[in-house]
């Protein structure tokens, strides 16, 4: 420490000891160092100064531009198919089994498919609606007044098949079994969906029988609790009639089937039903 050091200053040859080395260095640096610090210290407090108008800056614009696109969006409408479509698509979801889905595709290969016909379609569905309407004896389908197993005069007269649709007419008429003629219900009583014979064909079929005077009339009705109350009811009011006998169709095992897959209802009911062997 005691050592003495020369040192040449710039503007005169003065030595120092080499404590007074650092206070010199300090002393003619000094206002360099001091217009830096200044400089730095400014330019820190901008900094800090600036960071939060940076922070409101970039919030004041991320919410404008969550407004622009919120704007945006309630104002943007949603493609969706040309009206026609629309429309058809919501006239062939009224049919029964078609949901929103079939309906759009049924719809579409309509307007694309080659194969489509849509006119033709149309027509077909216009030509059915105005034309077809149930028959004035029976209640099934026809196209005239009197439907062609009315008008079929070769039919038996005498057997008269009550059922309670008019689309139960052709699965009896597909057996080939019975030649006589038929009288749709239009229904079945059935109180909780507030059906009761006032509402079905049963004055109809009271009439019918009074003119034709059938020897036989064959209630082929369903055999759940509809059909069964249904039936005794038209049985009850055919009870006393002079000359005409009431049957039910027998109720029993189905076709193809063992005993072991029947209910004891059903089996009950072929056992009463039983027939002898010829
Ligand atoms: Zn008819």
């Amino acid at each position: 420490m005691g050592r003495s050091t020369k040192l040449f200053h710039p503007f005169c040859s003065l030595a120092f000891k080499r404590e007074t080395r650092g206070i010199a260095a300090a002393w003619l640096f000094a206002p360099f160092s001091s217009a830096a610090r200044k400089q730095l210290e400014k330019k820190e407090k901008r900094n800090q100064c600036d960071a939060p108008d940076l922070e409101k800056t970039a919030l004041r614009s991320s919410i404008a531009e969550t407004k622009f696109l919120f704007r945006k969006k309630k104002k943007m409408k949603r493609a969706d198919y040309p009206e026609p479509i629309k429309e058809l698509i919501a006239q062939l979801k009224r049919m029964p089994g078609i949901g929103p889905r079939s309906a759009e595709r049924i719809a579409l290969w309509m307007n694309q498919s080659r194969d489509a016909h849509p006119v033709d379609i149309a027509s077909a569905i216009r030509t059915a609606s105005e034309q077809v309407r149930p028959c004035a004896k029976c209640g099934f389908f026809t196209t005239a007044t009197l439907c062609e197993i009315c008008s079929d005069e070769t039919r038996c007269g005498e057997q008269l098949c009550v059922v309670e649709q008019a689309t139960d007419i052709l699965p009896i008429e597909r057996t080939g079994v019975f030649r006589g003629r038929y009288h749709a219900l239009g229904g079945r009583i059935s109180p909780l969906d507030h059906v009761g014979p006032e509402d079905l064909r049963i004055d109809a079929l009271l009439n019918r029988i009074a003119a034709e005077s059938p020897r036989e009339v064959i209630l082929a009705l369903g055999a759940d609790v509809e059909g069964e109350a249904t039936a005794n009811y038209i049985a009850e009011l055919l009870r006393n009639r002079p000359g005409v006998t009431v049957t039910r169709i027998a109720q029993g095992l189905p076709a193809g089937v063992g005993l072991e897959t029947a209910d004891e209802l059903t089996l009950s009911r072929a056992l009463a039903g039983r027939r002898e062997v010829s």
